[in-house]
């Protein structure tokens, strides 16, 4: 059984719909799980919608309202999806206006409150697809994912419970599959304990995708998107970026950690424990062969691709002697995980710790109880760029010119020991776009590498 996911800009309209039912056509017949984002930019929408809520703009609010409301009619309209798609909508619609309208007599809105408004998204392009299948005469059948999909009750970033949702989509799909050939279900959104709707972060359908594959024992996930595949560098920073044919496991995830937005970081998981392979395509150039994410005995070992995070913040700690070396290490940990805050790059001496954040929310709580014990240092407006590539430590010469090429760039912080596969560098941000480029212009500008890059 193969698990196909498709993207925001993959269902962002009747022509994208049309587009995907051809993708489909020839599998039509087949047992499938068919996974969709909200159409286009909704979810963003419906962020604009809770804030707009939070403080209290109740006309903004209608704007979003608005705004979703006119892109998801067009859509049934082009697709003469009928009553049952309007009546969806209205539903959905409702639920905006019945929290706006709490909002107006003086009730704050709610962490539950506004993942249920982000959910609307996703509810509303996997229901609309399966009617539009079925009216085209595909046998689909829509799946609310917040039935199978269980989490904690973090709003916002809720953590899936694993075993339970492998449990119920492996049950769901058996039935499902009796008298229909796709299943589609949303992305991103999921239920806690108490059946309140939870989402499990931005760019999160790749993840449920992932789940879903592991759960049926995929033999193929497919993620297709708007770009030609995993490319050398992403294709809308530069124009000279190439299509990689393949990578491993550990370079995807890599990839996706340090910044590639084409796939959300936790895909990979829990293809890689199936050993499902994963290919990346482009949904409006079908014919393009995207990239196979796989482990292979004989990838070759060189750079692959350049990804890049950009508004970070170093945190330099330098103890002042009070901690045995020990001590100071776990107690900067502790620090750390206390504030729920990850460290993305760190390089260490005895007594120092160099850091990178790259969410500043707690920042001023980490710096009094970090000062309680140490000197510390923080640079914001800084930029990670990371070199991807299978054996990447070992092969001679790379760092060299790595480093060599970045001769004139003031480099802050390098970090090449903790991955097989990532040499990374934190420079300043004013200095990211020439970085990037001298770096892909060396690397895999006039590379000739025919099995590797297109
Ligand atoms: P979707 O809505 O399909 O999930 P996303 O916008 O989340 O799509 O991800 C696709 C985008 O990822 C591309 O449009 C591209 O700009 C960006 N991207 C970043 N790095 C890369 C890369 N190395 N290869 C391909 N795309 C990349
Ligand atoms: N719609 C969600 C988002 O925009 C999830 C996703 O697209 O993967 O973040
Ligand atoms: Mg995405």
């Amino acid at each position: 059984m193969t698990v196909r996911k498709f993207g925001g800009s993959s269902v962002n309209g009747s022509i994208q719909f049309k587009c995907l039912a051809k993708i489909i056509e020839s599998f039509k017949e087949d047992k499938s799980i068919i996974v969709v984002s909200a159409m286009g930019k909704t979810t963003n929408k419906l962020v604009s919608f809770n804030e707009n809520l939070s403080h209290n703009d109740l006309i903004f609010a209608e704007q979003d309202i608005k705004v979703i409301e006119e892109n998801h009619l067009n859509l049934i309209t082009e697709l003469d999806l009928g009553k049952e798609a309007k009546s969806i909508l209205s539903k959905h619609l409702s639920l905006l206006r019945t929290i706006k309208d709490s909002v107006a007599i003086n009730l704050d809105i709610t962490e539950s409150q506004k993942d249920a408004v982000l959910a609307v998204g996703e509810l509303l392009s996997s229901n609309l697809l399966a009617l539009y299948f079925q009216k085209i005469g595909y046998k689909a059948v829509f799946l609310d994912s917040r039935y199978v999909v269980k989490s904690n009750s973090d709003f916002s970033n809720a953590e899936v419970d694993l075993p339970i949702t492998f449990h119920n989509i492996k049950d769901s799909v058996q039935k499902l599959h009796t008298d229909n050939n796709i299943i589609i279900m949303g992305g991103f959104i999921a239920s806690d304990s108490k059946n309140r709707t939870t989402t499990i972060g931005r760019g999160g359908s790749d993840y449920t995708a992932a789940i879903a594959a592991n759960a049926i024992d995929a033999k193929l996930l497919e993620i297709w998107t708007d770009v030609d595949g995993i490319m050398t560098i992403d294709p809308k920073f530069s124009s000279d970026a190439r299509r990689i044919l393949h990578l491993s496991y550990d370079e995807a995830a890599e990839l996706a950690y340090f910044g590639a937005k084409v796939l959300h970081p936790k895909t990979i998981g829990p293809a890689i424990k199936k050993n499902i392979p994963i290919l990346v395509k482009n949904t409006f150039k079908p014919e393009i062969q995207g990239t196979l994410i796989a482990n292979s005995e004989n990838n070759p070992k060189m750079l692959k691709a350049l990804s890049y995070w950009d508004n970070i913040t170093v945190i330099n700690v330098k103890s002042n002697r009070m901690l045995g070396a020990y001590g100071f290490l776990s107690k900067v940990f502790e620090i750390f995980k206390n504030y729920q805050t990850s460290v993305d790059l760190i390089a260490t001496s005895e007594v120092s710790i160099s850091l990178t954040i790259d969410n500043p929310k707690n920042l001023p709580h980490l710096l009094n109880e970090l000062q309680e014990f140490s000197n510390v240092t923080v640079t914001s407006n800084q930029a990670i760029i990371s070199a991807i590539g299978d054996g990447v430590k070992q092969t001679s010469g790379l760092a060299s010119r790595y480093f060599g090429i970045l001769d004139k760039i003031n480099i802050q912080m390098v970090s090449i020991g903790a991955s097989e596969v990532n040499i990374s560098v934190v420079i300043n941000s004013a200095d990211l776009e020439t970085s990037l480029k001298l770096l892909h212009n060396e690397f895999f500008k006039n590379v000739n590498e025919p099995d590797v890059f297109e």
